[in-house]
């Protein structure tokens, strides 16, 4: 058994791009800060690196860990999730093109493409992926250069079937991106699925602490990788040696912090669907959510966020307000609990579109503290409604 033989997700998780340092045996490898590399010699470069946009070995290492735990060939790491999406978009777009996007992605997702890309001449245009008859008709109408989903969704955790989002994808000319955010490789592989691009958030589950922003991109094909390198290098978004190692030392407690989560989430909404001051609970591991099989199917586990309708919007605010261990925070994936009010936080940006989301809706993000102390919060929070 070697390194290279690896298999298991933990056990990539832990070592892949992880071997320790030749010079000194440090079983971390070291964060390398410096921004230049001595040569020997004009162009005798030691390790293929010369200057820190173009390439750092902290930043190898990252890449090298998030292309085995996602199961591709190439990794990209970014400053931020929407910095990773801005280098893919403008890797593949031309003005002209067109994306059809998931009736409920990230908001800014959503911006970046309306009011950034789009006064450049590019089109966009929303549909429900998880209604694949919609999907194939948005297709027929006018053929899109690329088609984004988020699957679960943010935040009313619908489920798009991935294979079947491809056939229809690339019979119709389109390459396939899957935000893989919400799921993480540890639950959902959609390359092997038949994706083309896996985009990510570092800054949530993956990072997983709260306390680096960071994004991905994951991806098989050469010629599309030397585009989004390119873009990388040259418009220069790239991640920080520090920001590259935290979300190094993340990756490496993913699988078991998504099992926790799972768990904790699933318990936190078997509560919540029983309790009387809840209208809806949205929550793909509940039988009774419409994409339940599917899930089960496509992912591992459920995943850590759990979302709830309230009977009105001044009910949803004041449960998002009165909640303790889980704290009224934008974004997900930390250790920590989250409660967030998305009309007016996360999802400010798109209200009043296609992508607005429900007044009476809370999302929790359910992080890995002991679950009776979250639904003693929980139930202390709604009977004080
Ligand atoms: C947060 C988020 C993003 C954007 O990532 P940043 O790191 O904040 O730039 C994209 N997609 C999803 C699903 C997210 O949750």
């Amino acid at each position: 058994m070697t390194i290279e033989n690896l298999r298991g997700f933990d056990s990539l998780a832990v070592h892949a791009g992880q071997a320790f340092d030749p010079t000194t045996g440090a079983v971390i490898p070291p964060v390398h800060f410096s921004t230049t590399y001595a040569q020997d010699g004009i162009g005798g470069l030691r390790g293929g690196y010369e200057y820190g946009r173009s390439g750092n070995p902290t930043r190898t290492a990252l890449e090298t860990q998030l292309a085995a735990i996602e199961g591709g060939r190439h990794a990209l790491s970014f400053a931020s999730g929407l910095a990773a999406e801005d280098a893919l978009l403008r890797a593949v777009l031309a003005p002209g093109d067109d994306v059809l996007l998931g009736s409920d992605v990230y908001g800014g997702t959503y911006r970046l493409i309306a009011r950034i890309l789009g006064p450049w001449g590019v089109g966009l245009r929303v549909v429900d992926m998880s209604d694949l008859d919609a999907v194939a008709a948005a297709l027929a109408e006018r053929p899109a250069k690329i088609v984004w989903v988020e699957t679960p969704s943010n935040p009313l955790l619908r489920i798009t079937d991935i294979a079947g989002l491809v056939r229809l994808g690339h019979d119709a000319g389109a390459l396939v991106v899957v935000d893989n955010t919400f799921a993480t490789p540890a639950l959902q592989e959609p390359l092997s699925l038949g994706a083309d691009v896996v985009v990510h958030s570092t800054t949530k589950y993956l990072g997983g602490h709260s306390d680096v922003v960071g994004g991905a991109l994951v991806l098989d094909d050469d010629a599309l990788h030397e585009k989004a390198r390119f873009l990388q290098f040259a418009a220069g978004a790239v991640s920080g040696p520090l920001d590259a190692w935290l979300t190094t030392r993340g990756i490496k407690t993913l699988g078991i912090r998504m099992q926790r989560h799972s768990e904790n989430a699933q318990a936190v909404a078997e509560f919540l669907d029983g309790h009387d001051r809840v209208a809806r609970v949205y929550y793909p591991g509940l039988p009774a959510h419409p994409g339940h099989e599917l899930a089960a199917r496509q992912m591992s586990r459920f995943g850590g966020i759990v979302s709830v309708a309230l009977e009105d919007a001044a009910a949803a605010r004041r449960f998002a307000e009165s909640t303790r261990v889980f704290q009224l925070a934008e974004s997900l994936g930390g250790v920590e609990s989250l409660m967030n009010y998305p009309d007016e936080m996360t999802h400010a940006s798109v209200r009043g579109t296609e992508l607005a989301v429900p007044p009476e809706v809370v999302r929790l993000s359910v992080g890995i503290e002991a679950a009776e102390d979250l639904l003693a919060d929980l139930d202390g929070a709604l009977s004080g409604l």
